[in-house]
This record gives structure tokens, sequence and C-alpha cells, in this order.
């Protein structure tokens, strides 16, 4: 802004249309002729969708507000209640004083409150002038039979606008639930008209068209009669909008009936992700500490949501709503996006929340609460449960059941509020959610927890390396729709086929419980002979290790004959937490591993965060890719104080047990030269500790391709088949949408391998620590690539021995230099089912 702009009154206009916005902009500035009136505009939640935020009000009045002062001009509903709430969220609170909220009709207001601001009046004059902008209009317009309206320092009369009166019939099967009564509160948005709606069948309403908590009380079921009462200009546009929505059924499939048995979609999942058999409730993940939280649950860090030691001023409070709420609505938005793939009908199952969320009355009612002296916590969590309590009364079943939709996105923002990730569980059951992180994996009550099922996500995401490191069955890139799935109906899934069952007949429970008694005799035969050494059956031996994230897995791996921890993920003690461990906390967790498994060697990688695993202590810029960011050693090299503690730790532990340490995502040797020096400043003056060995992980393929670069600075190398495979085919790991391209047997990342092991020979051992190595059709390759060790969860421990005993290390070099001429993975597979058959591992 120019120094002249900041001397004149500023003009903020907010609208729920951010082109109705700029085009009235646009409009006033023609009769500027390049006077400048600071202009700022807060419209839209984006380019395309309708919608007011406070947050971005505030923004836009911060940006213009000089001493002069602003004046808002707004258009309908809820850009005023958002303005109100705007001023309250000031940075600096006397701001407030200096900003007039105009009632003006927005274009006509704006032009001329521009033209008044340009003269340089005050902004009382400004207002004023924007208030009486109509009556020009009326003058010109003016017949006997029609008064203008009254100016703006005279009492407007106090008269019932004329209403328009229709009516429709409910066609849709399940009624006006969740995302017809969305559709239906979304085409209200931006007119100017007041819409109420009745239900005629049961006497219900009045209520509001635009606010959906209240739509649903409605009770609208299908077959009922609904009055629509329409008065203000665009009455009539309104009412023809809602007549013709409820025509098509607010676009609806025509084929409503009961979810199909076997829940299935039309993208590549559900996916096989963590094997084992789950049969019990849907659980939704959430309600963090609330009072009808079942005994056993927690959040993160083991506690319940905690309230702030002393609430804030309303304003505060207030303050701490709005940016919990823009956090969810980022989340769902996200989620939305995802979903849009699978089809406009998933994608409404958000809009349904986005709804929710600026829901009018609700935050109204949060407004009320917080003035009465609530915190926001207390306010959120009232006025939540008061329209859950409306939604849960309802006759209607499935209409009841729609007050889960009030509850997940309660919970979301009463997560974002406290600061936990809600990782709860209602009950015993099958935890249905759209994606976990890998801190909420590790938080879930393991009692409680039967199985996972995620809309999102894809078999390599850590979450699902930490299901099955956990042994939780879980089915991931199920589709949003089994988001809409009852809390407390029966679920029936499996983990290593990527089945899901609602409401299982009892043939399907048989079927799947006679697996689960299949797989339970053969794992225990497997772990009877888990102890001894892995030879194949031409007698050579493969180191058969453990992939471990704690304590628990290291003893779940020693008690599963695990051969050692081919890799330790460190970054799983340096997540949900407000600071970094310090060294000595790290030394005695990594000793605790070290000791879990008595004299067999500990791969320890130094801390892989950044992408799917942030350290919010560790604030990194927003990243378009962040799997292409500063993540794994990029991180640590540019926090060398911490990577310092953290190889200081590691010599500490290996001067007490055979200790491996292992560099993530090198891409070059000169990042790995880098973290050597700093690995040989925290050993100190002693150096290295005698048995310590220094390895890489092979993720980046042009690391891959240059690896006999690296090799005079190693002991050893591991491929991270997860990350080689992402990069190498440019397929995101925890995509759902590309999880089917992401096979780590494509041949071209099967030729990255072959190169590693090739340079590697005579050198130093090859590992394998991604999830191929646990893959009954991918070992077979693997080893006769060259890999001599496969590192793995603990639970797949005794399988993955099984399956090597039973392989002939020359048929695999046989089968796999067959491989690499093959043109996808789907052939791979194909070649290694029939020349190298072997039972599933689950
Ligand atoms: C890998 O990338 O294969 C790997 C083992 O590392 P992470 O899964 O932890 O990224
Ligand atoms: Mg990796």
């Amino acid at each position: 802004m120019t120094a002249d702009a900041r001397d004149l009154v500023g003009l903020v206009v907010v609208s729920h249309s951010r082109a109705l916005a700029q085009a009235a902009v646009t409009l006033a500035s023609q009769m500027l002729h390049g006077s400048p009136v600071p202009i700022a505009v807060a419209a839209g939640l984006d380019e395309l969708t309708l919608g007011t935020d406070a947050l971005s009000i505030k923004e836009a009045i911060e940006e213009v507000a000089g001493p002069a002062g602003a004046v808002v001009l707004m258009d309908l509903g809820s850009a005023v209640l958002s303005a109100e709430l705007a001023l309250e969220l000031l940075e600096d609170p006397s701001m407030a004083d200096r900003v007039v909220l105009s009632p003006a009709p927005l274009v006509e207001g704006l032009v001329a409150a521009a033209v008044t601001a340009a003269g340089g009046a005050d902004r009382q004059a400004v207002a004023a002038e924007a208030q009486n902008a109509l009556l020009a209009k009326a003058a010109q317009l003016a017949d006997p039979a029609s008064e203008a309206p009254p100016p703006a320092d005279q009492e407007p009369a106090e008269e019932e606008p004329a209403e328009l009166v229709a009516e429709f019939t409910v066609a849709n099967r399940h009624g006006l639930h969740a995302r017809p009564a969305a559709r239906l509160v979304g085409a209200m948005h931006g007119l100017d008209a007041r819409v109420r709606l009745r239900n005629l069948s049961t006497g219900g309403g009045p209520v509001p068209a635009g606010s959906l908590t209240r739509v649903a009380t409605l009770g609208a079921l299908h077959g009922h009669r609904v009055a629509v009462l329409a008065s203000g200009r665009q009455a009539s546009e309104a009412v023809e909008r809602l007549l013709a929505l409820a025509e098509r059924r607010f676009d609806e499939p025509v084929d409503e009936g009961p979810a199909p048995a076997l829940v299935q979609r039309d993208g590549p999942g559900p996916l096989p992700a963590s094997p084992g058999i789950a049969i019990g409730p849907v659980r939704p993940l959430g309600r963090a500490g609330g009072p009808e939280s079942a005994p056993g649950n927690r959040t993160a860090g083991g506690q319940a949501a905690a309230e702030p030691a002393e609430p804030g001023s309303p304003a505060q409070e207030w303050r701490r709503v709005t940016a919990a709420t823009a956090t969810v609505r980022r989340e769902i938005e996200r989620y939305r996006a995802l979903a849009q793939q699978a089809g406009p009908q998933q994608a409404g199952i958000f809009d349904a929340h986005l709804l929710l969320l600026a829901d009018e009355e609700l935050l109204a009612d949060v407004k009320v609460r917080l003035d009465s002296g609530a915190d926001a916590v207390a306010a959120w969590t009232g006025a939540v449960a008061v329209v859950e309590q409306q939604w849960s009364r309802l006759p209607d079943a499935y209409l009841r059941a729609r007050a889960e939709d009030v509850r997940a996105v309660g919970a979301q923002v009463l997560a974002a509020l406290t600061g936990t990730t809600a990782a709860t569980l209602s009950g015993p059951g099958i935890l249905v959610a759209a994606e976990l992180t890998p801190g909420q994996v590790t938080e879930l009550d393991g009692d409680a927890l039967h199985g996972i099922v995620l809309a999102f996500g894809s078999p390599s995401s850590h979450a699902a390396i930490l299901a099955r490191a956990r042994g939780i069955p879980a089915v991931v890139g199920a589709g949003p729709g089994v988001l809409e799935l009852p809390e407390g109906s029966l679920l029936a899934i499996d983990g290593a086929t990527g089945e899901l069952v609602l409401d299982p007949p009892e043939a399907i429970i048989a079927l799947f419980r006679q697996r689960a008694a299949e797989r339970a005799i053969r794992s225990s035969t497997e772990r009877a002979a888990a102890a001894g050494p892995a030879c194949t059956t031409d007698g050579v031996r493969i180191e058969v290790a453990a992939n471990l994230g704690s304590q628990a897995d290291a003893r779940a791996a020693a008690d599963r004959g695990a051969d050692g921890a081919g890799l330790v993920r460190t970054e799983f003690l340096f997540l949900h937490r407000d600071a970094a461990p310090d060294r000595d906390e790290q030394a005695a967790e990594y000793l605790a591993i070290a000791r879990a498994m008595p004299g067999l060697r500990i791969t320890l990688r130094t801390l892989d965060a950044g992408a799917d695993k942030p350290v919010s202590y560790l604030p990194l810029p927003t990243e378009d890719n962040p799997y292409l960011g500063q993540r794994g050693i990029r991180l640590s090299l540019a926090r060398r104080e911490l990577l310092f503690e953290q190889l200081a730790a590691f010599c500490e532990v290996a001067r007490q047990a055979p200790i491996n340490v292992l560099f993530p995502m090198i891409s070059t040797v000169s990042e790995l030269r880098d973290a050597r020096r700093v690995l040989e400043d925290a050993a100190g003056p002693g150096g290295l500790p005698d048995g310590l060995r220094v390895g890489m992980m092979v993720e980046v393929p042009a690391a891959a391709l240059k690896i006999a670069s690296f090799l005079e600075c190693l002991d050893f190398l591991s491929i991270g088949t997860n990350d080689l495979t992402q990069y190498a085919l440019a397929a995101e790991r925890g995509n759902a949408a590309v999880a089917a391209l992401a096979d780590p047997l494509d041949p071209g990342v099967l030729t990255l391998i072959r190169h590693v092991c090739r340079a590697a020979a005579g050198h130093v051992p090859v590992a394998v620590c991604g999830e191929a190595a646990a893959d009954e059709l991918a070992i077979p390759v693997l080893l006769g690539l060259g890999a001599r060790e496969l590192s793995v969860s603990a639970p797949s421990v005794p399988a993955v021995k099984a399956r090597v005993r039973g392989l002939d290390l020359d048929r695999c070099r046989a089968v796999a230099q067959s491989a690499l001429d093959l043109p996808d993975a789907a052939a791979v597979r194909a070649l290694i089912s029939s020349a190298l058959p072997a039972d599933p591992l689950s």
C-alpha cells in the first residue's frame, strides 16, 4: 500500500463468492480513475467454493485498515456473522474501534464507499454514503405503488416480508439424511433470500434451510411432505432451485439399496495391508476424553483431552475455535479431494462435514457459550453435544446414525483444539477412519483394536507398516464410503486378502473363522521352527532380521526368532512430543532394545522424519511434494545438533552391544561423508566403538545407480524397497490410487536392485528392509539378485524363514534373471507364482 493509500479509509468486500467480490471491486475501481483506495477481498472459501471465513476477513481488515480505519461491506447471512467474528480475531483489538460493518447493499454500497473514500472522507461518512447508496436507484425507479427504502437514519418499517410457499415430497429412500441435506443447504448459499422448511407430515419446523444441523432435525423421511417458506429478493429463485433439487432427489443415485455385503468400490481398493482376520463392530476414530469414553481409552500421550489451565477472554477462546475449525477444514478438504477421485458421490460425505464446520447455528451456540464464560473446549463440546443429541433422537434409524458425522467432525475439532490426535476408540472393535498417522497407530489401545479399515492410504504407508508390526489386521484404500458405516454395525475383514464384509451372514463368519484357524495352525508350526537359522535348500544362510519401532517390537522379534534388528525406525521415539529426546533418553531406549535381543546385532537408523512422519518441533516449510523434500538425512544434516546427539547415543550403546548405524535417504556421496563426519565427532577422541558398522539405505534411484562410489565409506547396504519403488515408479507410497503401480516387483525396480547387488558383491553385504522382504513372491527374486539379509516386521519373521527354507538359490537366480526381462510387475508375479509357488504367508 502506498503512503497516500494509508491515509484513506480502507474497504473490505466480504462475499460468499470470490468471483462476485472481484467483479464488484473491478466495477468500483472504474469509478476511482486511479485513486488509490485500499480495497481487500475476503470472499469464497477458494476460487470456486462459496462461503465466508472469519480468518480471511480478519486478514483483509488488517491489510487495509490504516489510521483512518476501514468499512466492511458484506453480502448475505453468514457473511455478517463471519465479519463480526473477524473483529474479535484482530491481532490488535483496538483496531476494531476503527472498523465499521456496513449494512449497505454490497455492490451499490461498495461503489459509493469507494468514491467517497477516494475523496478523503472519514469512515463514518464513507459508511453513511454506502448505506444511502440505494436511494438513487430507488428514486430512479420510483413509482407511486412502491416506496423508496428509508434513508439510513430513518427507522425501517417493521413489516413481515411476503413469503412464497411451496411444497415437495421427499423421494430419497433414507429421507433428508446428511448428504441430501448438505445438497439442499449448499444450494441455498449465496441467495438473497430467507428460506425456511417445515415438515408437513410431522409438524416439525420451521427450520432455516441454510443450517445443516437444523435441516437434519426436521426428520424428513421418505414420503414426507416438506413446505418451503421463502422471502427476500431471490425468494422465487430459492424456491425454484429447491424444488428442482427435490425433483432430482437431491442428486442421490436412484438405487439407494442397502449396502452390499462385500464393500466394494470403483478404485483399486480395498487393499490388503496387514494380514489377519477381524470380526467386530465398527468403531470410528476420536471422542478424545469424552464422558462416554470406554474404559481403557486414551489419547495421545495417554491422557484425556486436556483443558487449558486458565480460560482466556471470549475473544481469545473464539480465536482458538476458529483456528481449530480452520485446521480441520483444511484436513477435510484434503480428504474431499482424495474422495473426488472416487466420484462426486463419495466426496459428498465430506461436503456434509464441511457444512457442519461452518454451520451458523452451531457456531452461534459456541459463541453464546463463550460469552457466558465457557472456554473453547467446553463451548465446542457443549454445542456439538446439543446437535448430536438432536440428531440421535430422530425417529428414523438411518438419520439417527448420521449423528456419527456430527461426532466425527466434533472430535476432529476437539483434537485440533486440544492438540491431541484423538486416537481413541469408543469400545473394542474395528477402527474405521479416513487415514491414520503412524503415531496414531502406535497410540491406539491394542486390546480394543481388533482391526483397521482406512478409506485412504496404501499398504506401504507407515501406518500400514506399523499395523503389520503390531499384528493388527488392516485393509486400506477402501474408499470414503466406509466412513458412512454406522457405528456398532458388524464388520468382518481379512487383512491378507483385502476382503471387507458388512453385516456378514453366518456363512461368511464361519468361513473367516475357518481361515483364521488354518492360519493359526500354520503360524504355530512356523513359530516352532523360527529360532533356527534360515538356510536355502542348497545351504546358503539368509539372515532374517526384524524391523522395529519400540522395545515391545524388540521383545516380539526376539520371541519370533529374529536373527537381529535390520532396521530400528528411531523416528518413532521422536514423534508426538514437544521436544526431541535428549542423548540420555535415546541411549536408554536403544540400550533397552538391544537388551531385549541379547547378543544380536541391532541396526539403528538415524532419524528419518519428514514426509508422512512429521515432527512438530522440527517445523518444515510447507512443501508441495514432501516425499521429495527435506526428509531423512537431509533434515538431519540441516539440524546437525540433533544428528550429533543421536549419533552420540548410538556410540554409547555400541560400547555395550553390537550396533550398526544406518543413514536414510542418502542421495550423494557428499551427504554420506558429511554424516560420517558427524558420527566421528560424536564418537569422541576414542574413535568409533569396536564393532560399530556403518551402512546406508538405498532408497533413491540415482544412489542405486552410482552405488559403487559410496562403497568405500560403508560396511553394509540396506535396500529400502518402499521408497526405492515410490521414487523409481513416481508412485507415492501412501496413495491408494497408485498403490497397484507401486509394486517393488516392477522389472525397473528389480534392475536397480540387481545393479546394487552386483556392485556390492565382494565388498559389502546387501540387506533388504522394505516391505518387499516379507512378500512371499518377492523373496526368491531378492535372494536371486544377491540380497543375503531380509528384515521384516516381527510377526512376519517365522513365515519368512519358512519361505527361505523352501527355496533353492540357483533356481531363485534363474527366475530373477528371467523376471528382469518381463514387461511389468504383474508378469513377474505370474512367473514366480508358477515357478516358485508358496502358500500365502498370512
Ligand atoms: C523403505 O523405504 O523401504 C524403508 C524401509 O524405510 P521406511 O519405510 O521407514 O521409509
Ligand atoms: Mg524409506
